[in-house]
C-alpha cells in the first residue's frame, strides 16, 4: 500500500501509481504545484518590470502574480491600493 502524495488516502502500489492513486489527484499535484523554472516569455515579462515605476508595492505585487501565477485570483485592486473587505 501507498498513500497518495496529493489527497493522502492509501492505495494498492502498482507499477503505473507510485505516488497518486488516480491520474486525476496526478493531474491536480501537477497542476497546484508551483513551478520551479520560468518561461522565456515570462522572464522577457519580469526584466520589463524593472524599467517600470510602480505607484505602490501591491501594484508590483500583482504584476508578479499576473506573470508568475495567472492562475491565482489577482490582487483586489482600487486605483493603486488594495481593497480591505469591509466587516459591516
Ligand atoms: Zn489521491
Amino acid at each position: 500500500m501507498g498513500t497518495c502524495s496529493y489527497c493522502g488516502t492509501l492505495f494498492p502500489k502498482t507499477r503505473s501509481t507510485r505516488k497518486y492513486c488516480t491520474p486525476r489527484c496526478k493531474t491536480n499535484a501537477c497542476l497546484t504545484r508551483k513551478p520551479s523554472r520560468i518561461r522565456a516569455a515570462d522572464v522577457q515579462a519580469l526584466y520589463a518590470l524593472l524599467d517600470r515605476e510602480f505607484t505602490s508595492a501591491e501594484v508590483l505585487q500583482e504584476r508578479l502574480r499576473a506573470i508568475l501565477a495567472p492562475a491565482t485570483p489577482p490582487l483586489p485592486l482600487e486605483g493603486d491600493r488594495v481593497i480591505i473587505p469591509r466587516l459591516d
